[in-house]
């Protein structure tokens, strides 16, 4: 089922987050996909508009930690339309369930590289 006040599929007709009704999803409603650092999910953006998939990212700022350690914590939100969700999760499966350890921070930094390259 399908929460259009949080954007994400949920189990059961009530929201556990937002507690409203949920209803079935239809193919255009845009769902949560998942939430990552900001160098991975630029990373995982890119990988499903090479396959045909229009993701919305939006930013979103890990307020206590940020504080916490003085450094810019920026984690992304990425969503996609439900007719493309599936899709977009084994993509997302493919890019990160092998990735582990040294490969993560690896990717992390040539991410973080693509991204100034992009600004400048
Ligand atoms: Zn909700």
């Amino acid at each position: 089922m399908y929460c259009p006040r949080c954007k994400h599929i949920v189990e059961g007709i009530k929201c556990p987050d937002c507690k409203k009704p949920t209803r079935e999803p239809r193919e255009d409603d845009v769902c949560l996909l998942t939430e990552k650092p900001a160098a991975l999910g630029e990373m995982l953006a890119d990988v499903l508009r090479q396959n045909g998939i229009q993701p919305l990212c939006m930013g979103a700022l890990g307020a206590g930690l940020s504080t916490l350690l003085g450094a810019n914590i920026e984690y992304l939100k990425i969503y996609t339309d439900y007719s493309d969700r599936e899709r977009a999760l084994e993509l997302c499966d493919e890019l990160f369930g092998g990735i582990k350890g040294e490969e993560a921070e690896q990717a992390e930094s040539d991410a973080a590289e693509g991204e100034e390259g992009a600004e400048a």
